[in-house]
Parts: C-alpha cells; sequence; structure tokens
C-alpha cells in the first residue's frame, strides 16, 4: 500500500476513485490531520486508470451558470425548522420530490463520526438534518446510487459539493441515467479536522468521566430558559413568543454518555467557531476548492440565509432560522416550485445573497499560521492550552452588538417602522 501519488491540495477526500475501482485496490486512510486521502494496493491494481478518469479534481462536471431561481424563507411547520439547521428547505425539497419509489441519500452522526447513508422513508429523514461540522464518511454510497438509478427509482443525494461533483464523475463514467436524479448541495466553508472534536472530547472525559454521546453543533430547538436541570422552557413559552428563536448564536450543544451533564455554549464563547472560521484546520483542498464559486454543480444549493436582517429582515422570522435556496437547473427550479408551498418566504436576488455566502464567491483563504496549529493539534497538548493560544474570545463590543443591540432589536425596530408605514399609507387611503 502506498499513498495515491496525487498532491493532498488535489484530493476532495470524496471517494469516487475508491467506488469506481473494479478491482477494490483502493482504501481510504487517515492521514496525520485527520483528513482521509485513497491508498492504492499496487498488487491489485491494474493500472486501468479509472480512479483518474473519475476524479472530480481533474475531471470537472458541468456546472450551471444562468437562469437560476433564489429563494429565502422558512418552512411553515416550526417543529421541522426546528430541527433542521437553518430554514428547514432541506426538508420542503425532501418532501416534495419524494412520492413514492424513492431513496434518499444524507450524511447521519454516529457518535463523532459522520458517514452518508440512504433511507427509503422520508418519515426518517430527522437522522439527516442539521449540519454536522467534519466531512462524512461516503462509503459505497455512489454505487447505491447507481443501483436504485438502474432499478428506475427516483434518488434525491444531498452532501457536499464536492461530494455531489464525485458521485456525477462517477455516474458519469459508470454511463448511468440521471433523469431520475435530485441533486442537492449545501453551502461549504470547508470540513474542519476531526481531531479539533477529539481532543474536546479527551479534555470532557477527563473533567466528567464521560465521553460525548451526541453533538449538535447547531441547536435552535429550545432557547437559554432550557439549561441543565433548571428547565425554565415551560414557564418561558407560557409568556413568551414559541421556543426556538437561536439560530444566529450558532449554540453547540453536547450530550454526554453518563447524561450527567449537557454543555451549551453560545458561538461567541466556543473556541471551535472561533479556530475554524479562522481557516486554522481545514482540509487543504477546502482552500483551493473548485466548487467555492457561483457556478454551482448540483441542481439545488442550500445555506443559511446570512444577512437576512440587512437585505430581507421580513424573513428573520423570530430568529428561529432561515434558508437560502438556489435552484441551479430546470430539475431544480420544478422541485422547488412544489417545495416552496410549505414555506414561508419569497424570491430574492441573486446577486443580494451572493454578498454574504463567501464561499459561494471564492475558496476560504491561506491562514499562514496553520501548519503551526495542525502541529499543536497534534501534539499532546490539551484543548484548553490549544484554545487559550489559538482561539479568540469575545471583545466587549461583539458581546454588546450580540446580546445587547443585536439582529433581532435592529429586526424589531425595523418590523415597527413597517407597521407605523402601513398604518400611514392607510389613513392616506382613507383620507
Ligand atoms: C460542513 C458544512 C459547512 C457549511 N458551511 C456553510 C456556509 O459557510 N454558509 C452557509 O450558508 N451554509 C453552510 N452550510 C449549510 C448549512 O449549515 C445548512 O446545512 C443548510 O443551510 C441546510 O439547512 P436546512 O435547514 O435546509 O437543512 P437540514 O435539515 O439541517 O439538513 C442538513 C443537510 O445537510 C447535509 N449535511 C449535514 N452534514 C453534512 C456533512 N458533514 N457532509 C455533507 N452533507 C451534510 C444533510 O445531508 C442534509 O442534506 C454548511 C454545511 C456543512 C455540512
Amino acid at each position: 500500500m502506498f499513498l495515491n501519488s496525487k498532491n493532498k491540495l488535489e484530493c476532495f477526500g470524496c471517494e469516487g476513485c475508491v467506488q469506481v475501482c473494479s478491482r477494490n485496490a483502493i482504501v481510504m486512510a487517515e492521514d496525520k490531520e485527520g483528513f482521509r486521502y485513497p491508498q492504492i494496493d499496487k498488487e491489485r491494481c491494474i493500472e486501468c486508470g479509472m480512479c483518474r478518469k473519475v476524479c472530480p479534481y481533474e475531471y470537472t462536471p458541468v456546472k450551471h451558470r444562468d437562469g437560476k431561481y433564489v429563494f429565502g424563507g422558512y418552512h411553515n411547520n416550526p417543529e421541522t425548522r426546528f430541527e433542521s439547521t437553518s430554514g428547514g428547505a432541506f426538508s420542503a425539497i425532501v418532501d416534495a420530490f419524494c412520492d413514492k419509489n424513492y431513496v434518499i441519500f444524507g450524511a447521519e452522526a454516529k457518535g463523532l463520526l459522520v458517514f452518508h447513508s440512504y433511507i427509503t422513508n422520508k418519515r426518517d429523514i430527522g437522522k439527516f438534518r442539521k449540519s454536522k461540522y467534519s466531512q462524512s464518511i461516503i462509503g459505497l454510497s455512489y454505487r447505491h446510487v447507481k443501483r436504485f438509478l438502474n432499478e428506475g427509482k427516483k434518488v434525491l443525494f444531498s452532501g457536499t459539493p464536492c461530494q455531489i461533483a464525485g458521485l456525477l464523475s462517477f455516474l458519469k463514467v459508470a454511463h448511468v441515467n440521471r433523469d431520475k436524479l435530485l441533486t442537492v448541495e449545501v453551502v461549504c466553508e470547508g470540513v474542519p479536522s476531526p481531531l479539533y472534536i477529539q481532543k474536546l472530547d479527551k479534555e470532557l472525559e477527563k473533567k466528567y468521566g464521560a465521553k460525548i454521546s451526541s453533538l449538535d453543533y447547531r441547536y435552535t430547538g429550545k432557547s437559554i430558559f432550557s439549561c441543565g436541570k433548571w428547565d425554565f422552557e415551560k414557564m418561558r413559552i407560557r409568556f413568551l413568543p414559541p421556543p426556538g428563536g437561536k439560530w444566529d448564536f450558532q449554540e453547540m450543544r453536547i450530550e454526554l454518555m453518563n447524561h450527567k451533564k449537557m454543555i451549551v455554549k453560545d458561538r461567541w464563547f466556543n473556541p471551535f467557531w472561533s479556530v475554524w472560521l479562522k481557516h486554522l484546520m481545514s482540509r487543504p483542498s477546502c482552500y483551493h476548492c473548485k466548487f467555492a464559486e457561483p457556478d454551482r454543480v448540483a441542481d439545488i444549493t442550500l445555506g443559511d440565509l446570512w444577512g437576512v436582517h440587512l437585505y430581507c429582515p421580513e424573513l428573520y422570522g423570530a430568529n428561529g432560522g432561515a434558508s437560502l435556496v438556489i435552484c441551479n437547473t430546470e430539475m431544480g427550479k420544478s422541485v422547488f416550485e412544489m417545495a416552496k408551498k410549505s414555506m414561508y418566504g419569497h424570491e430574492l436576488v441573486f446577486e443580494d445573497a451572493l454578498k454574504y455566502q463567501g464561499p459561494m464567491r471564492r475558496p476560504i483563504s491561506n491562514n499562514p499560521d496553520r501548519d503551526e496549529f495542525m502541529k499543536d493539534l497534534q501534539s499532546e497538548m490539551d484543548y484548553k492550552t490549544i484554545n487559550k493560544k489559538w482561539a479568540n474570545p469575545p471583545t466587549i463590543k461583539l458581546l454588546f452588538q450580540k446580546y445587547v443591540w443585536g439582529n433581532r432589536q435592529k429586526v424589531f425596530i425595523w418590523n415597527i417602522k413597517q407597521k407605523l408605514r402601513t398604518r400611514k399609507e392607510c389613513g392616506s387611503l382613507h383620507r
């Protein structure tokens, strides 16, 4: 076995080469940074070249440029919305596309690991909901997609743009008819090294005597009123609007195996977001991503409706989460035409949305300190020391902006102004 001669910058880890190999001569293996790369067994390899032909780095699938339909909004069902990461657009699309004889593929978390798997009943959609910030293990998913399409089933495949590209290349070289395939990609800021969360796991085990059993990177269900054993949620529901309302706080929730402790951290106090968004620990290929641009590979692109309070505050929806949906193909548009019936929202201008979506304009920027950070991460340095050295604590100004005078307050004022304006307009009509 030896590491494929390809440069690490040129491998997205989509696993297309593993699945196309008729001799099963390629396996994925973790490197020191925790990212997975293909390794070829020379003994088995017959040098047919299929692994190169399927590689989306070398043969990028067709990208869709013109005629996009862009939508912002959220799911009409509050439960669905709060169980999703953004506004629940993924669930609306699944409902619209999957009538009968369908299969849905997505990323599922098992402890700290993330796998791609499939379901044949949309009632099980819960396991695919929620963004897991770790590259999923694709396994044999592309081969399964091929089998299902050949059997005449409708297939919805969701994943990161490079995974969609890997699938499309795989199906192309396998000459599979893609008429019944719908691809849904998430806007992607790159995937972080799994070593970071493993360090956190170690730290928690040392402190509380138990490992992580589940990790929700972006909890939106209830609020700060429900923490630990002091659950004020019921009381809050009686006096305040319905639950939810923490979407742009990106609250992380961790449950431990001994169920003794629930760890809750808002984004501003969570070093994970600080370290990741400084681009200190992303997969090397993410810094050169071929899919981080306005032209997209999938039928539909999903993201958070970042900037909602600035350019479409009417879609903020009490901070319960809002989705950005970009339909790139005719197929994507026709499915979303049905999906949007279960959503509140409206069409947006692509250029407006693009302003707040860095990963749709260009790949993430290189951080010159990445190598030093990754060395620390691989060393015996513990979680706390790493964060002390590398994470930025929140400034007073930021905390004031977020907790005292934040987006919600801006939207609140905007709402009052809207109401006054409508009242004035109605008044002048009656006169
Ligand atoms: C690694 C990653 C980075 C992201 N970066 C951004 C960003 O920079 N800007 C932005 O606007 N949005 C980003 N997103 C997308 C965003 O977080 C939401 O996933 C998206 O808006 C869909 O929300 P929803 O409410 O419709 O879906 P949900 O119901 O929450 O569905 C989640 C969808 O994401 C897929 N998914 C979850 N985890 C993974 C994973 N590890 N690998 C592949 N697919 C996965 C599921 O299969 C499902 O299709 C990112 C998502 C991921 C997974």
